[in-house]
């Protein structure tokens, strides 16, 4: 089977449509996947009402401004 020029730019512009659309997506995903990630790293405290960042994966972290512990996941 041979190509004709019409159907090889068809092709490379389906292909490019496709590349497109799977880097979207995918940037999509890693974003969404990013900001997941920081709402459960993102406590706030329920005594001062500080909003901290804690990478540890403790249920209950102390709250650097007032030094009370503070349950994760419920801002
Ligand atoms: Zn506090």
């Amino acid at each position: 089977m041979e190509l004709t020029i019409t159907e090889f730019v068809l092709w490379v512009l389906l292909g490019s449509a496709a590349a497109v659309l799977a880097c979207a997506l995918a940037s999509r995903w890693l974003h969404r996947r990013a900001e997941h990630r920081g709402r459960m790293r993102r406590v706030v405290c329920r005594m001062c009402l500080h909003a901290f960042e804690d990478s540890s994966r403790d249920e209950v972290v102390k709250c650097p401004a007032c030094g009370i512990p503070t349950g994760r996941g419920n801002a």
